[in-house]
């Protein structure tokens, strides 16, 4: 008798009738034989509209309090599935992040998790239990409530899973696994049967929503069996795991996209040893969260450095800049917004050289001018117009041949 995991997110669980569904898959698991710990979402997009009530009385809620509003969500979902479990004649019990056990560090909105005590949960597996436990929170040693970042839930079932030496994880959501692209803005995504944790993480890391990064990195880091799958369809998902056959690799194996980056230009900054690291641990030092840098050569005296941001820190950045104007010596800041970061991954290109230079050439054939550019071993990042994000996505797709490629089966 194994340990598996089962998340389920918000849309899965976005009413009463869905919530009775996912009772069901969940009875249909724990009648295999398997003890059962599943991991829930907010109903529907019930943490957007508690963001919203938050928005009507303030623009800048404090990150505590917003943590003790938003975890309220997860909490009508447990009891809710409890009781449809119970209904059913089945035992089960709901845990918050806190009874669960997950400790996160010191940090609202965005928390880590630092740890997990599992005694509880295993006390009530071997009381012959189902357990259901709100995604998405934690506490901190000092008995603060937490979260861990939107979409967070996956990484608590994955965490969870880690720390329980679950058999495996399943992630139910809307979609029918990992797709090349995301399906719902390309028709012609492909499902992959398997792909790797080194390239799941780059994808989700680039905008990929389908999986929160760090379920991702923990699942790399404990061996946990990971799978992306429908909960409204019976079919055969994704799985995430080491390394996918090399012989079948496909040289890109996915696209990735978000919307919403600036580009910020700090203009004649003195060209010495110590700008570059004088910028941006200020930058730092003030949590802006900086991507894709780029500096100008220059022999003169004075250089221009640019570097990316998400837009929503646009004005928070803009103030540390000129609160910094005397230290960093700057003349200049210049910004542009309305852009968007579209990108190529896969494990494949570490054998292929080339495939930046055919990914430029296929967005210049198609009119689409870059701004930046940033590269991994596994990855290359364009940043464009966001009026272009959604054609360079297809034109890109249909490049790299992503919607005929033969994908590789998964390892047995
Ligand atoms: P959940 O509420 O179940 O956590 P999410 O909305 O967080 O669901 O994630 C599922 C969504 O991820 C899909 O509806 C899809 O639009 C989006 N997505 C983005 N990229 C991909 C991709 N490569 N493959 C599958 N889905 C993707
Ligand atoms: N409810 C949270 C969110 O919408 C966490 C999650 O669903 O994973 O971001
Ligand atoms: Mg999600």
């Amino acid at each position: 008798m194994g340990i598996v995991v089962q998340k389920f997110g918000g849309t899965s669980v976005g009413s009463i009738e869905r919530i009775k569904n996912v009772a069901n898959r969940v009875i249909n698991t724990v009648n295999n034989g398997d003890k059962v710990v599943v991991v829930v979402s907010a109903m529907g997009k019930s943490t957007d509209e508690l963001v919203s009530l938050a928005k009507g009385i303030s623009q800048k809620p404090s990150k505590r309090e917003m943590d003790m509003l938003l975890t309220t969500g997860e909490q009508v979902t447990i009891s809710l599935l409890v009781m449809a479990l119970q209904e059913k004649g089945y035992d089960a019990v709901s845990l918050t992040g806190w009874q669960a056990g997950i400790i996160t560090e010191p940090c609202h909105s965005d928390a880590r998790i630092n740890n997990f005590n599992e005694t509880r949960i295993s006390s009530h597996l071997a009381a012959g239990k189902i357990v259901i436990v709100a995604g998405f929170q934690g506490v901190t040693d000092d008995g603060e409530i937490t979260t861990l970042g939107r979409g967070g839930s996956d990484t608590t079932a994955v965490a969870l899973a880690a720390g329980l030496k679950a058999d495996r994880c399943d992630i139910f959501t809307d979609v029918t696994g990992v797709f090349t692209t995301d399906p719902r803005v390309v028709k012609g995504a492909r499902k992959l049967s398997s792909i790797s944790y080194d390239e799941m993480l780059e994808l989700a890391n680039l905008g990929a929503g389908v999986l929160h990064p760090r379920a991702v990195e923990f699942a790399k880091n404990y061996h946990v069996k990971l799978s992306v799958r429908s909960s409204m369809v019976e079919e055969e998902g994704t799985i995430i795991e080491e390394e996918v056959s090399m012989e079948e690799n496909l040289v890109v194996r996915g696209l990735a996209f978000e919307s919403n980056v600036t580009k910020i230009s700090v203009c004649s900054m003195p060209n010495n040893l110590s700008g570059l690291s004088n910028l941006f641990t200020t930058l730092a030092a003030n949590n802006i969260n900086v991507d894709i840098i780029i500096q100008n050569v220059s022999e003169s005296e004075n250089t221009n450095i640019s570097f990316s941001i998400h837009s929503e820190k646009l004005a928070e950045t803009l103030e540390v800049l000129e609160a910094n104007r005397k230290q960093l010596q700057f003349e200049e800041v210049r910004y542009e917004s309305g852009l968007a970061k579209v990108s190529i991954v896969g494990s494949g290109m570490i054998s292929n050289p080339g495939v930046a230079g055919q990914m430029f050439k296929v967005l210049s054939d198609n009119g689409i001018f870059i701004k930046m550019v940033s590269t991994s071993e596994i990855k290359v990042s364009t940043v464009l117009d966001q009026s272009d994000m959604v054609k360079a996505v297809e034109v890109l797709h249909e490049a790299f041949d992503l919607a005929n490629v033969k994908i590789p089966q998964i390892n047995a």
